[in-house]
């Protein structure tokens, strides 16, 4: 997909994941030429894409890239990144609160994973297929990351000032969204139909930010999407929030919730994959705890206010 936005051309380009990452799967990564050639986002690393970016970006004439500008510090966006940061000696940037991700990204997925690991065996998961989840984690990320060269900002500019970035914490602290313009490419800030998070508040505030814009790129899946696919996200998070509370009513373990928002999760088959649910359902209980909503007493959540009243919602 090519397009012209405010003098900028756009080019998207979607990095499929390697195959043990889930065929049919990929990152949007896109081209911005105008003022300097800018690469919002990579991909993951493999030699399939390392073949694959290089013939990309020579076809469009772009492989002598100014910035790689990552829209936050996950793998799936970072890590070819770094091969082409060594490749074209293009500056790779960060935003300061993700650069440990990577500069070690096993001990970011270490940390990620204990924080979910304790509340999810005191709320009644098993440990031991939680051990198989920890090691598949943590020796994926080893394998697949490379020490990047890379700078770090909290805001910045480029392209005379035509691309600028907006922090959008919430998916991870360091979020942010590269603006051109009446676009943004935001990353995994907003993902159509729903996205990981860590902190829904800042979500909360990151998704009204992003509403301004007409253009609005994500890092996965259908691009761009609109205001109204961020009102709809909006709104899926206020029925996950809801389900929690109904199902926390009476008093429930972790356990219970997970089940309840994940209904279609096999907790035997795929170890590794209950991991993100945990952090996801972790992440709504905090929100509804810092809320007033729900609080724990020994190994239950409960909820004594059924009404959400955020003033966001
Ligand atoms: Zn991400
Ligand atoms: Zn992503």
């Amino acid at each position: 997909m090519n397009s012209i936005v405010d003098e900028m051309k756009i080019t998207q380009i979607k990095v499929p994941f390697p195959s043990e990452y889930g065929s049919g799967r990929s990152t949007n990564a896109y081209l911005l030429e105008g003022e300097a050639k800018i690469l919002v986002d990579s991909g993951l690393d493999s030699e399939e894409n390392r073949r694959f970016i290089r013939k990309t970006l020579e076809k469009a004439g772009a492989w002598d890239l100014d910035v790689i500008l990552l829209t936050h510090g996950h793998l799936d966006h970072f890590s070819l990144g770094a091969y082409l940061q060594q490749e074209t000696g293009a500056a790779l940037m960060v935003h300061e609160a993700d650069a440990g991700m990577l500069s070690d990204y096993s001990s970011h997925s270490s940390k990620w994973f204990e924080e979910a690991y304790e509340h999810a065996v005191e709320g009644g998961f098993d440990p031991s297929v939680l051990g198989e989840a920890r090691i598949k984690l943590i020796t994926g990320a080893s394998i697949l990351t490379r020490s990047a060269v890379y700078e770090t900002f909290t805001e910045t500019s480029l392209a005379g000032g035509t691309v600028r970035t907006l922090h959008l914490p919430g998916h991870t602290e360091g979020s942010v969204g590269v603006v051109a313009g009446e676009a943004v490419f935001c990353g995994d800030a907003a993902i159509e139909g729903s996205t990981a998070v860590t902190d829904l508040k800042e979500e909360f505030n990151s998704l009204e930010k992003l509403k301004v814009f007409k253009f609005i790129y994500p890092g996965h899946e259908r691009a761009p999407l609109a205001r109204a696919d961020i009102e709809a996200l909006e709104s899926h998070f206020v029925s996950r929030l809801e389900e929690v509370l109904r199902v926390t009513k009476g008093g429930a373990t972790l356990k219970e919730i997970v089940i309840s928002l994940y209904r279609g999760l096999d907790l035997a088959q795929a170890p590794y994959k209950i991991i993100l649910p945990i952090n996801q359902a972790i992440s709504y209980l905090k929100y509804l705890e810092a809320e007033g909503h729900v609080e724990k007493r020994g190994r239950g959540w409960y909820s004594f206010r059924e009404r959400l009243s955020s003033p966001v919602l």
